[in-house]
């Protein structure tokens, strides 16, 4: 178990080390979810190059122009104890760029071991896990597994409690105490005698994208708000206004966004403990909807 999860683990890290790649982890998910719903250890790209596309535009990076879901395809190859895939790096014309047209012919499959490993479905749905946790706010987590055909996860919400003892108390309390314990969009501030509803401490860079617990990256959120921030279905400019992601759309929208569009966010009042730009300007660039 541990060899695995540490491998997964691996592929997180990139060359900058600022940016978080989630093309890997998709095909992960994308494939392993295949494996758990009985499918043989033989992928081709043709076959699940459409599946893995829908899947980078609706869980990717916000900033990518081009999907290209044969980079995953081929270049985790270069987790030997995982992948294997007929092309490998020198059998490209350059080797740091795959194209499409070299992809698709390409056929790849579970280093054996790795596909027995899998075998076992709980091994397998930990992997799962993981990668959710490991990349992706949870916010995301139910919407994903549905995509993967594994809604059936979602009542198994072990991994994820777990998950959350991580987060930092005192990121919370810090958080909560210099926002006044309210919401920073919509002032929601309500208690059940002392006891605070609803009201969390958010990173605005994702932890999953190697944001920090510090609380320049920190912001006190309602539960819809931290939703929608966790999703990029708003932003904050870098005047400290909120932006409405124009893909947001339902009823009651005005009440509980369209109302607040373009105006001003809570900030604490000692100014040490307000946002950092850099967290925000990622948040805008790769996680929030912006419409493109
Ligand atoms: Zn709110």
């Amino acid at each position: 178990m541990l060899k695995y999860s540490e491998e997964l683990a691996k592929i997180k890290v990139n060359k900058s080390g600022a940016v978080v790649s989630l093309h890997k982890p998709l095909l992960l998910l994308l494939t392993i979810a295949d494996v758990i719903q009985g499918k043989s250890n033989e992928f081709n790209f043709r076959e699940i190059e459409e599946h893995l596309k829908l899947l980078l535009s609706k869980y990717g990076l916000k900033n990518i122009k081009a999907l290209k879901p044969e980079y995953p395809f081929v270049y985790l190859g270069s987790s030997p104890t995982l992948w294997k895939c007929s092309i490998d790096k020198s059998m490209l014309k350059n080797p740091n760029s795959v194209t499409r047209a070299e992809a698709l012919e390409a056929v790849a499959k579970f280093e054996d071991n790795f596909y027995s490993y899998l075998q076992n479905i709980q091994h397998a749905k930990g992997l799962v896990w993981q990668l959710l946790n490991e990349f992706w706010p949870e916010a995301y987590h139910e919407d994903l597994l549905r995509d993967l055909g594994l809604d059936g996860l979602l009542n198994e919400t072990i991994v994820q409690e777990v998950q959350k003892q991580r987060r930092g108390r005192l990121f919370v309390e810090e958080v909560l105490d210099s926002y006044e314990r309210q919401c920073a969009i919509c002032n929601q501030s309500i208690r059940l005698g002392d006891a605070l509803i609803g009201i969390d401490a958010c990173h605005v860079k994702p932890i999953q994208h190697f944001g920090d617990d510090h609380i320049t990256n920190g912001i006190a959120l309602c539960k819809i708000h931290h939703w929608a921030l966790d999703r990029g279905a708003i932003s904050i400019s870098e005047n400290r206004d909120l932006l409405i992601s124009p893909k947001l759309n339902g009823s009651r929208i005005n009440e509980y966004f369209h109302e607040f569009a373009q105006k001003p966010i809570f900030l604490p009042r000692n100014s040490s403990f307000h946002l950092n730009e850099e967290n925000v300007s990622y948040h805008r660039k790769y996680v929030f909807e912006g419409g493109r």
